[in-house]
């Protein structure tokens, strides 16, 4: 027994929009619409990836890609968002940050901007019936023309104070520089956007700091190749970044040859700010809640800094003061209570 993880308030900062769904709910929806699943996405679920080399990553996307084609009505829509709330209130988040690229689901919502209103009103719903707050952080893909990037980026700034609270950048970052997309974040920082860019995760440490250098970001997807690189993990402390880690996913695409291998504790006695995510639990099997048991049992972290790492994730977070301080009151008390190992046994404390 130790103290319980899913009560640990926190932020969830990187969670994908057709990824945090539920495979119960892929199933079903793939059922309804007689869309065909592969057997990585039923019976072999969730399926073996690795993106050490190009294959692994192409079927990554690819499986994501057939995730994302069962989610066709408004219907599937506001269920995805409804179950992540409520399966993010189970692990106690309470302000979750989800991206989406709403190109991705343009085909069958009549457009870009009417996908991103209709996840902005299905966040808003969810959120309201799940006490979880919820951002929407709109992401351009780094493998397409920086052009539809500036699209993207105008969408979110016109939403900017109705929900959009970030704007990002994914994908395979070996292709796609990230100097093309300093025009996109331009517009975003202008409209007061947090700049969140995927980096350092497929690619080394000079991704990270051309998101640093060319985009103004203000936290990063990843970015776990900084631990290979001291100049950079000391900027990165200096200058309080967030760096989004996510161990399920660096283990399942390859990232990390293991667990242990997540350089986690690398980071943190860098002093840099991390703030843990699941990324795609559809895919990788592992939500919110086991990043911070695999911290604790590979990682061998004691509860304070598990407390610590939940505060950076609310510190990192676009969360409105209020919420802040909600979430970081929490913490202190799940910290201040009684750590179930170090409780007298029941009959010492009888008879003492
Ligand atoms: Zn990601």
């Amino acid at each position: 027994m130790a103290r319980p993880l899913a009560a640990l308030p926190k932020a969830h900062l990187h969670l994908h929009f057709t990824g945090a769904m539920r495979h119960a709910t892929l199933v079903d929806l793939a059922a309804r619409h007689r869309a065909h699943l592969p057997e990585a996405l039923q019976a072999d679920w969730p399926p073996r990836l690795s993106a050490a080399d190009e294959r692994g990553w192409f079927r990554f996307q690819r499986l994501y890609d057939i995730a994302r084609s069962v989610i066709r009505t408004e219907d599937d829509l506001r269920r995805l968002v409804r179950e992540t709330a409520e399966d993010e209130r189970a692990e106690g988040s309470g302000w979750l940050e989800i991206q989406v690229d709403p190109s991705g689901y343009a085909a069958y919502f009549g457009g870009i901007t009417s996908v991103a209103e209709l996840v902005l009103d299905a966040a808003a719903e969810a959120a309201a019936a799940s006490g979880v707050g919820i951002g929407v952080i709109i992401a351009a893909n780094r493998t397409k023309h920086p052009l539809e990037a500036r699209t993207l980026a105008r969408l979110a700034a016109g939403l900017a104070g109705h929900g959009v609270t970030g704007f990002g950048l994914s994908n395979d970052e070996r292709r796609g520089k990230a100097a093309d997309f300093a025009p996109a974040f331009r517009i975003a920082a202008r409209a007061g956007l947090l700049a969140v860019p995927h980096g350092g995760e497929l690619a080394g440490p000079e991704s990270v700091r051309a998101c640093l250098d060319e985009l103004n970001a203000d936290r990063i997807g990843h970015g776990v190749a900084a631990a290979r690189d001291q100049e950079l993990a000391e900027r990165l402390a200096a200058r309080q970044t967030t760096l989004e880690v996510c161990p399920a996913s660096n283990v399942a695409l390859g990232i990390a040859a293991s667990p242990a291998d997540v350089p986690l504790r690398i980071l943190l006695d860098a002093g840099i700010q991390v703030a843990l995510g699941a990324d795609d639990p559809l895919l990788f099997g592992r939500r919110l809640v086991a990043q911070y048991e695999q911290a604790r049992q590979v990682h061998g972290l004691p509860d304070e800094t598990l407390a610590d790492l939940a505060r950076m994730s609310v510190r990192g977070s676009a969360a409105p003061p209020p919420v802040r301080a909600r979430l970081l009151t929490g913490i202190d008390a799940w910290l201040a209570a009684p750590d179930p190992h170090r409780l007298p046994a029941p009959g010492n404390a009888l008879t003492g």
